[in-house]
């Protein structure tokens, strides 16, 4: 049984590989909202959303394809989810972006390309065309903007940016004793 629990399919890596635009897109469990936070400043495909039960959360990642991460042992379970999951064991969120990174090889190369509230892919705007909807000091030093389709929220370089590149690059670095 225990086996069962720590699982995906043998095969699972590669088939995932073939997944979505990005190569890769998941669906994290309720329980991880801090993993899909941390994936899509990494730039990935990561639906989440806190209240949604397992029937529909497993119907959603099929249809679109999706890596269900998860700490629930009872949504392992489900037949319908078999060889399209990862069951997350840490606590830590260093220790599950190693997990997912050991079994999934992400990385960061395409860093805060996705909005971090609507998983949706950020488009590129023009200066002008983002220059009203930003405090004064930003426009007056930032030249490139991107803008999230959906909820229109714009994105642009600073010290927020550098802290979270940081944090990624901290979450990415090879771990030396584990
Ligand atoms: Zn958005």
């Amino acid at each position: 049984m225990e086996g069962r629990d720590r699982g995906m399919g043998k095969d699972w890596p590669r088939r995932a590989a073939v997944t979505g635009a990005d190569g890769k897109s998941f669906f994290a469990d309720a329980m991880l909202g801090r993993l899909a936070r941390w994936l899509r400043v990494m730039g990935y495909d990561c639906a989440y959303e806190r209240h949604i039960d397992d029937a529909l959360l497993a119907r959603r990642a099929l249809a679109e394809d999706r890596v269900i991460l998860t700490r629930d042992r009872l949504l392992c379970e489900r037949r319908a989810v078999r060889g399209r999951f990862l069951f997350i064991e840490a606590d830590g969120i260093d220790e599950q972006v190693a997990q997912v990174r050991e079994a999934f090889g992400i990385d960061a190369s395409r860093f805060l390309t996705r909005c971090l509230r609507c998983n949706l892919l950020l488009e590129e705007v023009s200066k002008d065309a983002a220059a009203p909807l930003v405090p004064a000091y930003v426009r007056d030093t930032q030249e490139r903007f991107l803008r999230c389709p959906g909820c229109e929220r714009t994105y642009w370089g600073g010290t927020h940016r550098a802290r979270m590149r940081e944090e990624v690059g901290r979450l990415l670095a090879p771990k030396t004793q584990r």
